[in-house]
C-alpha cells in the first residue's frame, strides 16, 4: 500500500487501527515534497521539522485512545492563515519578515484536533488571482498536463499552492479561502473537490483579510467525503470574528449517504453563458442527468441578476481590500522601507512591498470609495448585491441546491489571459454570484476535458446547509466516479 494514495477517510482508519503510524505517514509527505515542491512550487515555506513533532505527538495520542479524525492528518495550510510561530506571507513581499504572534481560530482548530502541518501554501498575493501567477514566491505550477504536450498549466487561484499540493500527492488536503472562488476555481482546475462553506460558517480571524464582506475559509481534499470531515473541525463560532455565525455544526459526514432522491435541483439559465466551452456545457448537461438518474427533480431557475455578479464583485472585493490593506504601512506588519519624512515611507514602503495586482486592486477600491464616486460605484454595487441575494432566496424557495459548472474552462497556460485583467476576472464568473450571496458551494471534479484536463461542477445550497451540498456533491461524484491523476511521478 503506498501512503500517498490514500484518502484522509481511509488513512485516518488505518491511523486507528494502527496500520499505519502518523510518522509514517508524515515523512512519506516530506518526502513527496522534497522531489516536487521545486518543480511545482505549491509550499512558500515547507515545515518539515514542525510536521514530525507534530506527527509523534499524533502517534502519542493515538496510541493513548484521545485522537480524533483528524489526528495525524498531513495537511497543508494556505499562507494566509496566521500561524504562531511560522512565517505568514500571504504571499506578499510586505508580509516576508512577518511571523504571526498568534495564531488563527481555523488552523488553532485543526492543530488542535491533532492534524499535522506540512508548511504554508502559496497562493495568489493577498488571494487577488486566478492563477497564482501573482505570488511575490513565483507561480505554482498544477500537476496536470495537457495530453501530448508539456506546457505548464496554471493550478487556479487564489489557492492554487493548496490545490497543487492536493492534487500532487504532496498533501492529503489543505485549507483554503475563498473570496470570489478562490476554493472551487483552483479544486476545478486540480481534479480535486473543495468547499465553501456558507459565510460566516468558518471563523475569519487570523485569516489575512482580502474582502471582509466575502472572505471564507473551507477545505480542500481529494474526496467530498474527506472535505466533509474537515469541516467538522473547522466550522463553528467564535466570538472573536464578529460575523462569525452562532450556528450548530452538525456531523457533515452524515449527510454524504442522504442521496438525491426527490431532492429538487435548479439549473440556472442564465449561467449558459455565449462563450463558455462546450464540453464545460456538456458535462454540465452530463451532470444534470446523473442527479436524474439518482432520484433528484431537476428544473429550470432563474437567477436574473447573474450578470451583474462580476461587475458588483471587482466593486466591492476591491473596495474592501483597499481598507484593510491600509494597514501595511511599514509601521506596524512585516517590511518596511525608510523615506525622508513619514508620508516618503509609507509611499516607499507599499511602493516596494504590493505587487502590481495588489497596487490595482487599491486603486480601484480607493477610487470606488472616494468622494464623488462612492454613491455611482460603492453604493450602486451594494444594491445590486442585494438583488442578486434576493435571486438565490427566491430560487431556493422552489429548489434544495443549484448545479452550475465551476468555471468557463479547464486549466489554461502559464502566461495566458495576462495581457488583460478583465480576461483573468472573467474566470469568477460562476463562482462569484454565491460569494456575493454568502451561500455555500462546492466544486467536485466530474470528468476530463478532451485535451485530458480535469473539469469541475458546482453545487450550491441554501444559508447553513452544507448537509445539501455534500449529499448532492457526493451523489455527483459516486456518478463520475472521477479517479484520473495527474502524471508526476515514474510509473
Ligand atoms: N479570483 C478572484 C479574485 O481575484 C477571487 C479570489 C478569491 O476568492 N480570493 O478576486
Amino acid at each position: 500500500m503506498s501512503l500517498l494514495t490514500l484518502t484522509l477517510a481511509q488513512a485516518s482508519k488505518a491511523l486507528h487501527t494502527g496500520e499505519i503510524s502518523a510518522t509514517a505517514l508524515t515523512t512519506a509527505y516530506i518526502k513527496a515534497i522534497e522531489e516536487l515542491n521545486p518543480r511545482l512550487n505549491a509550499f512558500i515555506t515547507p515545515t518539515p521539522e514542525l510536521a514530525l513533532a507534530q506527527a509523534k505527538a499524533a502517534d502519542a495520542r493515538l496510541q493513548a485512545g484521545t485522537a480524533t479524525a483528524l489526528t495525524g492528518i498531513p495537511i497543508a495550510m494556505k499562507d494566509l492563515f496566521c500561524t504562531e510561530g511560522v512565517r505568514t506571507t500571504a504571499a506578499s513581499k510586505i508580509l516576508s519578515p512577518f511571523v504571526p504572534p498568534y495564531e488563527s481560530t481555523v488552523s488553532a482548530k485543526l492543530k488542535a484536533a491533532g492534524a499535522v502541518t506540512l508548511g504554508k501554501a502559496n497562493l495568489d498575493e493577498f488571494a487577488m488571482g486566478s492563477s497564482n501567477i501573482t505570488s511575490a514566491y513565483g507561480p505554482v505550477e498544477n500537476p496536470w498536463k495537457r495530453a501530448g504536450s508539456d506546457a505548464k498549466l496554471v493550478p487556479g487561484g487564489s489557492s492554487g499552492g493548496s490545490a497543487a499540493a492536493v492534487a500532487a500527492r504532496l498533501a492529503l488536503a489543505a485549507t483554503g479561502t475563498d473570496t470570489g472562488g478562490s476554493i472551487r476555481q483552483p479544486a476545478a482546475f486540480t481534479g480535486i473537490s473543495g468547499i465553501k462553506p456558507t459565510y460566516g460558517r468558518c471563523s475569519r480571524y487570523g485569516i489575512v483579510a482580502f474582502a471582509s464582506s466575502l472572505d471564507q475559509a473551507g477545505p480542500m481534499a481529494r474526496t467530498v467525503e474527506d472535505n466533509a470531515m474537515l469541516l467538522n473541525v473547522m466550522a463553528g463560532f467564535d466570538e472573536k470574528d464578529s460575523t462569525s455565525a452562532n450556528v450548530a455544526v452538525p456531523d457533515f459526514t452524515r449527510a454524504l449517504t442522504q442521496g438525491v432522491a426527490g431532492k429538487r435541483i435548479g439549473i440556472p439559465k442564465e449561467y449558459r453563458l455565449e462563450g463558455t466551452n462546450p464540453e464545460i456545457l456538456a458535462l454540465w448537461d452530463q451532470g444534470i442527468a446523473w442527479l436524474r438518474e439518482a432520484g433528484a427533480d431537476v428544473v429550470e431557475i432563474s437567477l436574473p441578476h447573474t450578470k451583474y455578479g462580476l461587475a458588483v464583485y471587482y466593486i466591492v472585493a476591491p473596495a474592501e481590500a483597499s481598507s484593510n490593506l491600509a494597514r501595511y504601512d511599514g509601521v506596524r506588519f512585516g517590511a518596511r522601507v525608510d523615506g525622508h519624512d513619514l508620508i516618503d515611507m509609507y509611499e516607499r514602503t507599499r511602493a516596494a512591498g504590493f505587487g502590481p495586482e495588489v497596487k490595482r486592486r487599491i486603486m480601484i477600491g480607493t477610487y470606488v470609495l472616494s468622494h464623488g464616486y462612492y454613491d455611482a460605484y460603492y453604493l450602486k454595487a451594494q444594491k445590486v448585491r442585494a438583488l442578486i441575494l434576493r435571486d438565490f432566496q427566491q430560487a431556493f424557495e422552489q429548489v434544495d441546491a443549484i448545479l452550475t459548472p465551476t468555471a468557463p474552462s479547464a486549466a489554461f497556460g502559464l502566461g495566458e489571459k495576462m495581457d488583460d485583467p478583465v480576461t483573468m476576472y472573467l474566470n469568477d464568473v460562476f463562482t462569484v454570484p454565491a460569494s456575493l450571496a454568502g451561500v455555500p458551494a462546492m466544486s467536485v471534479p466530474a470528468g476530463l476535458s478532451s485535451e485530458g484536463l480535469p473539469l469541475g461542477l458546482q453545487i450550491i445550497g441554501k444559508h447553513f446547509d452544507e448537509e445539501t451540498v455534500f449529499a448532492v456533491s457526493a451523489a455527483i461524484e459516486t456518478a463520475a466516479g472521477f479517479s484520473a491523476l495527474p502524471e508526476l511521478r515514474a510509473k
